[in-house]
């Protein structure tokens, strides 16, 4: 007994003993063993503004407002700001994403659906998932391949490939948990770049390629099992066939029957899908009509819904609750897919729940989200091809001849916004503080597409009126923006700048030199008492091949990174100039003949040049610049896709081997034309 008892006190002092010593690494294993991984549920989403250290949704909290109440970080020590870490995503595309972090733990996602998880305090990777392994490059996408984010929920993360899949993701481990093929057409231009979005019992995501020949839709899986639960199309297929969804119904009877339907229609909902815990409903908008030519489309004529509208939908069944057609029968290109702003609002003496949106037709928008009813539409830019929208009927009152394009206003014939639209996906920032609504605002038109002027616009959306304006470079640059309670407005530059604006003024209080464009919105989050502020940093979206020699794309290259900042903190690494351009190279002997390369000419415009703009450091190759294997290889290279892995598709089911061939002797041509542009003229 005795004994048997001072074995006991023996092993009690010993474990009492290790427990003491190894205490603080007993601790620390504890923490990272039990460290909640992407635990965000329904509890923790609506009582986000009692949490702002985290960073729930893509902006901050269910309704997207891209306000932070934190405040450490303020007007008046923001010039202590300063680099804390950064991560490198190893990518050269686009980063369009705003992070997620909580618990410690950023997640955020790259150009084809990567996903980066990492230790928030910093930037320490601690697990990558990459989808591209044997992902088929789309040779049809519009704006660059691209992502804008993820969802977290119940411990899985939850992000779309560049091709369509859905994959719901261990958020400890990003281990796959299910993955779903989400394209119903794979002869369609679709890819899938926006973010996923729970719903209740289920995950919906969408999909882009209204430029090309896709229908749009929305599909939602179960969390659990990724079965689908109900697929909503946007457009009516052809007439003679059953409605896919009952919603159609009505639809089909906007269209003319004789529309070219193997165009698809468009409709597409390529971004901002977003759930509403209160009124469970989900909201999205649509994009534009395929053809964007309404004659071309559908020749009668006819709204064409649910072309460039806003749909609000029940998550559990599928079935519609409401739309409202910001621009019926679209002939603009006038996507009405921007982000969505779910606040409550008071309006001549009443609180109404309102979503608030920007959309490209250049009206801010704000809409009651329970009816779909417009509450109020002003310009927040020029706008001419409509004269205001009736707030009885809901409906746009077109200005004449918009449908022409010979609308003219001072003698200058075009239609405002451009099809860029006066707001395109970058998410824009409601600060209930100061009652404004900072927006990334583009200024221009159909017909002066890349001359316009874009503008850090502080909107009030009461009065609908500017209250002030930061100019910004050029037309791409319109990045995405963030406010908080520090009274600061945050925002990237396509020079590479990081910049905080007084939320109130405009005046400009701190500004950061990456040395990176940035596109994508800031988030703020707080960790141990410190307050950091983090941007996905890398050019992309629309436009992306091409890159401004003002841009820091141009001048340091396109590697893109995750950086974070906080007060006192260190410089921010900046990458290096990019080496003078070398000579073109000498091309290989013409062996076309006038007519070949003629054809190749044709054939490299319908499919290549929205790519390869042979440019100085644009971001696709330039061609004029091909290496000798290359030319060797051109075959293997377009038809064969040995270049797949860096972004080139193969084309051997688009173009023949004559076709290549011919597109072969345009571009030695062309290479000839760069190459003796520079040789020194012989003197006679
Ligand atoms: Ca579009």
């Amino acid at each position: 007994m005795r004994r048997k008892l001072s074995a006991c006190l023996v092993a009690a002092v010993a474990v009492s003993i290790f427990a003491y010593g190894a205490s603080k690494a007993l601790a620390q294993m504890r923490s990272a063993a039990h460290r909640a991984y992407g635990q965000i549920n329904l509890k923790r989403l609506m009582s986000a503004d009692q949490h702002p250290d985290q960073w729930l949704t893509s902006g901050r909290d269910f309704g997207r407002s891209y306000y932070s109440p934190l405040n450490q970080i303020n007007q008046s020590n923001v010039s202590r700001l300063g680099f804390a870490w950064e991560y490198k995503t190893h990518t050269v595309r686009g980063l369009e994403a705003t992070p997620i972090v909580v618990d410690g733990v950023m997640y955020s996602s790259g150009p084809v659906g990567q996903v980066y998880a990492l230790d928030a305090r910093t930037g320490k990777g601690i697990w990558t998932f990459d989808p591209s392994n044997n992902m088929r490059v789309n040779q049809h996408s519009c704006c660059d391949e691209d992502n804008r984010g993820i969802d977290v929920w119940e411990g899985k993360v939850y992000v779309a490939s560049f091709d369509g899949h859905l994959y719901s993701l261990d958020a400890r481990t990003g281990h796959v948990i299910w993955k779903v093929d989400t394209i119903a057409n794979h002869a369609r231009g679709y890819t899938s770049t926006g973010a996923p979005e729970v719903a209740h019992h289920v995950v919906i995501i969408g999909n882009a390629g209204a430029e090309f020949d896709a229908r749009g839709y929305v599909s939602a899986y179960y969390l659990d099992t990724g079965k689908l639960a109900w697929r909503f199309y946007t457009v009516p297929g052809p007439p003679g066939k059953p409605y896919e969804n009952p919603e159609l119904k009505k639809a089909a009877k906007t269209w003319d029957p004789k529309s070219d339907w193997k165009m698809g229609g468009g409709g597409t909902v390529w971004d901002a899908i977003q759930y509403d815990p209160e009124l469970n409903l989900v909201y999205f908008g649509t994009g534009n009509g395929t053809f964007y030519n309404r004659q071309q489309r559908s020749p009668d004529g006819g709204d064409n819904l649910y072309i460039s509208s806003i749909v609000a939908l029940n998550p559990d069944t599928g079935r519609m609750a409401w739309y409202y057609q910001e621009v019926p029968g679209d002939q603009w290109d006038f996507d009405v897919v921007q982000p969505l702003i779910l606040t409550d609002l008071k309006i001549d003496g009443s609180v109404h729940k309102v979503i608030m949106q920007a959309p490209k037709p250049g009206f801010f928008m704000i809409i009651d989200r329970k009816t779909g009813k417009v509450l109020s539409a002003n310009p927040y830019v020029p706008v001419t091809w409509a004269k205001y929208v009736d707030l009885k009927t809901g409906r746009p009152v077109e200005a004449p001849d918009a449908r022409s394009f010979k609308y003219s206003t001072n003698g200058k014939k075009y239609i405002e916004p451009s099809p860029m639209g006066g707001h395109n996906w970058d998410p824009m920032s409601w600060d209930p503080q100061t009652g404004l609504v900072y927006i990334p605002a583009i200024e221009n038109g159909q017909t002066t597409l890349f001359s316009g002027k874009t503008y850090l616009r502080a909107w009030d959306p009461i009065r609908g009126k500017a209250v002030w304006n930061v100019p910004l470079m050029d037309w791409w640059d319109h990045a995405g923006v963030m406010s908080t309670a520090g009274g600061l407005v945050f925002q990237g530059t396509g020079d590479g700048y990081f910049n905080a604006y007084d939320a109130k003024t405009g005046q400009k209080l701190k500004s950061i030199f990456t040395g990176t464009t940035i596109v994508a919105a800031p988030m703020t989050y707080e960790i141990d008492g410190v307050q950091y502020v983090a941007v996905m940093a890398a050019w992309g979206g629309g436009g992306w091949n091409f890159a401004h020699p003002n841009s820091a794309a141009y001048q340091r290259g396109n590697e893109g990174r995750i950086l974070a900042f906080k007060l006192n903190g260190g410089s921010t690494p900046v990458p290096p100039l990019l080496p003078p351009l070398p000579p073109f190279p000498k091309p290989p002997a013409q062996t076309g003949t006038a007519q070949t390369i003629k054809e190749g000419q044709q054939l490299f415009s319908d499919h290549c040049a929205s790519c390869h703009l042979n440019m100085d450091r644009s971001l696709a190759p330039d061609l004029r610049r091909l290496p000798p294997a290359a030319h060797t290889e051109f075959q293997q290279i377009v038809r064969g896709g040995i270049l797949q892995a860096a972004g080139m598709p193969p084309w051997n089911d688009v173009l023949t081997v004559k076709q290549v061939d011919a597109i072969h002797d345009y571009i030695i041509s062309l290479d000839w034309q760069a190459y003796n542009s520079q040789q020194p003229q012989k003197k006679k």
